[in-house]
């Protein structure tokens, strides 16, 4: 196996870690990566402190994501959230437990981690050739690649694929594999936006008075489950953590029906009859304002969306007040677009590969990262399942090369 050529093809975090592990076995690892420098995403999710895992336990982990079990939870069950942690640590950059339990490298950002990482891979021999895409299959085995200098055949004893998903394509991934795979014959589901904003058709002065307002301490309600969390009103709808914990749920209403319902709990910890006495004790002739701000503590956003939610005059009657203030109905009318979402559902469907992330169709060609078709919130569970899918899928070439 050792001089084995292996050709990965995507420098995001399930690329490199393929590349470290098989350059760990002896191989020799080319990595091919369109733009001109590598993990741009990676490095854009360090902005926001870059969550890299989640520190629940793992069979909670691994029930956030979609679909349950098969070879991406068998990926992460090989290597889980300490592991990973583990690996960080031995990179220079510890990790801590936020209080959400999320887990951040100390340092809150990618850079450090990403420049100890490339160093340690040029150490071990992987070459990385950025501004080349991979442009399909050659006819006789190898694989196309278009560069500076032209379009080029690269060969390979195995080929790795971690082409990523199709959201923010400014930073590479860009979904233009789809077809490619496509005419291989390969079954690719339609990516679509996950962990992204739904379109709601809010009155002016609300969108424009609320626009950038966050809903805090609320509840969020669609298709049977429930989460707590936080949502942000956008000029032209709804986003935030518990909007994308739904996402699934509602993007796959909205795909079927046109529309779909979110319910929103503006005071989750308040029982209904409790806050309909409140409401009920407001003095005479105060206002409407004032009776929801005072007795049922709601933000002059949060007040706006029950009215939004009413789409006529607040119930007079405290308790239908209470009902509102508790399941404040909205309707989502449209998907945010793939670009401007965290992250893809869709991809390669699963039942094309095998336990060993190799195309069944294609043998030599593994795939790893988001361009399979799993989806995940936000949370740490995306970058969690691509380092221990280009780990698997390394694994798994290790395997095939072995046997042969
Ligand atoms: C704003 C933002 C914040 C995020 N924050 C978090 C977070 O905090 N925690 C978390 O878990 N996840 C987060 N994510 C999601 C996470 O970054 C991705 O799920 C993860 O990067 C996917 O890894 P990947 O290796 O599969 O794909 P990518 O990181 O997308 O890497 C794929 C690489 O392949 C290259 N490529 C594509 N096509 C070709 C081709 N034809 N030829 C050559 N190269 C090609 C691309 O340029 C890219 O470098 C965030 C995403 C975004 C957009």
């Amino acid at each position: 196996m050792t001089d084995a050529r292996v050709a990965v093809i995507g420098a995001g975090p399930a690329g490199l870690f393929a590349a470290e592990t098989l350059a760990r076995a002896g191989c020799a690892v080319t990595v091919i990566e369109r733009m001109p420098s590598p993990a741009r995403k990676l490095l854009i999710a360090g902005r926001g402190g870059l969550n890299l895992t989640h520190s629940e336990p793992l069979e909670e982990f691994l029930a956030r994501y979609h679909p349950a079990g098969g070879a991406v939870a068998a990926a992460i069950r090989a290597f889980p959230p300490d592991a990973l942690r583990a690996w960080c640590e031995e990179l220079g950059q510890p990790t801590f437990v936020g209080s959400s339990g999320r887990v951040f490298p100390t340092a809150f950002k990618a850079s450090p981690l990403l420049r100890a990482w490339l160093a340690r891979l040029a150490a071990s021999g992987v070459a990385l050739r950025t501004r080349t895409r991979w442009i399909g299959f050659a006819p006789h085995g190898g694989l196309r690649l278009a560069g500076p200098e032209g379009e080029a055949i690269l060969a390979a004893d195995a080929t790795l694929l971690a082409l990523g998903g199709g959201s923010w394509p400014r930073l590479g991934s860009d979904g233009s594999w789809v077809p490619l795979l496509r005419e291989a014959g390969i079954p690719v589901a339609p990516l679509r936006p996950a962990n992204a904003g739904f379109r709601v058709e809010w009155s002016e002065p609300f969108a424009s008075r609320f626009a950038g307002a966050p809903l805090k301490r609320i509840a969020l309600s669609a298709g049977g489950q429930r989460v707590r969390g936080e949502a942000v009103i956008t000029a032209e709808g709804i986003e935030g953590g518990a909007v994308y914990a739904l996402s699934r749920a509602l993007r796959e209403a909205i795909l079927a029906t046109g529309a779909a319902r979110l319910t929103v709990d503006l005071r989750p910890d308040l029982e209904a009859d409790l806050l309909a006495r409140r409401l009920a004790s407001a003095r005479p002739g105060q206002s409407r304002a004032t009776t929801l701000r005072k007795a049922a503590s709601l933000s002059p956003v949060a007040a706006g969306l029950l009215r939004e939610a009413a789409g006529r005059d607040l119930p007079a009657a405290p308790d239908a007040l209470a009902r509102l203030v508790k399941a404040a109905p909205l309707t989502l009318t449209g998907l945010q677009p793939l670009t401007r979402a965290i992250s893809s559902a869709g991809g390669v469907a699963l039942g094309a590969i095998d336990a060993r992330f190799m195309l069944t169709g294609r043998p030599g060609t593994f795939l790893a990262g988001e361009m399979l078709d799993w989806e995940a919130p936000t949370g740490g569970y995306l970058l969690q399942a691509s380092f221990a899918t280009g780990r698997a899928a390394a694994e798994g070439v290790l395997a095939w090369l072995a046997r042969r």
